[in-house]
């Protein structure tokens, strides 16, 4: 339902934490959180509302890039374990996804087939498996590696351990912002999320992807080719 995620020179885990509180007017039934420090992904997920899974964070959260969701179950009921993020066997990459993947159960056959063990009732699991599976020497030639074998609609975004520098986003008839700070990158579903960071977004439309760094963003189409976008003055609703 919601998404936000931060990479920069501040800690990852108080936007997040703050971002999916603004969210929460939107309504959903579970959230998490995934945050990328120095000894690698902690993730934390609960049931109900942003105030428990505040509680249950470890005290020492570091790390300066993360993610975080509110979950609107489509695919399996609001449990932890189906709860956002979603990460590889491994553990190395995460993910959060807002949509509905439409091809996941025949994917999640072709992943058990091949020994991966499922640890979800989602549609989004699979994402997370299909990135870490592919053989692309980049996050983001995994992630398009990803999405050239999914069909449905998404808003994600991505981070793995082997390139803790980034975090890739995806969209395609779910919304996703990119809010460009100083030293800092932020991103959101909705717009209410990034207001007192910064004034300055990027809407990605359908189809787009982008790459966000503590410095910056690139955003570029599912044939890898740059699409160039320039952020533009936010439209705050009144
Ligand atoms: N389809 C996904 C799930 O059921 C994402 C739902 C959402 O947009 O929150 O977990």
């Amino acid at each position: 339902c919601g998404i936000v995620a931060y990479i920069g020179d501040q800690q990852a885990a108080p936007f997040l934490i703050e971002g999916l509180k603004t969210l929460e007017y939107r309504g959903y039934d579970s959230a998490g959180i995934a945050v990328l420090g120095a000894k690698g992904t902690t993730a934390v997920r609960s049931v109900g509302r942003i105030r428990d899974l505040e509680s249950a964070l470890p005290k020492r959260l570091t790390g300066s890039a993360g993610i975080g969701h509110t979950r609107w179950a489509t695919h399996g009921p609001a449990t932890e374990a189906n709860a956002h993020p979603h990460r590889s066997t491994d553990g190395r990459i995460s993910v959060v996804h807002n949509g509905i993947i439409d091809n996941s159960a025949i994917l999640r056959d072709q992943l058990t087939a091949a020994g991966v063990t499922l640890n979800s009732d989602t549609d989004t699991e699979v994402v997370a498996h299909l990135v870490a599976r592919s053989e692309a020497d980049t996050l983001e030639g995994a992630v398009l590696d990803a999405l050239h074998k999914i069909t449905g609609t998404y808003a994600l975004a991505v981070i793995d351990e082997a390139h803790p520098d980034r975090i890739v986003l995806a969209r395609n008839g779910s919304p996703l912002i990119i809010g460009v700070g100083e030293k800092e990158t932020l991103v959101a579903s909705d717009a209410a999320a990034l207001v007192r960071h910064t004034s300055h977004v990027i809407h990605l439309d359908d189809g787009e992807l982008a790459t966000v760094t503590a410095g910056g963003f690139r955003t570029f189409d599912r044939q890898a080719q740059d699409t160039g976008r320039e952020p533009v003055e936010i439209e705050v609703a009144a």
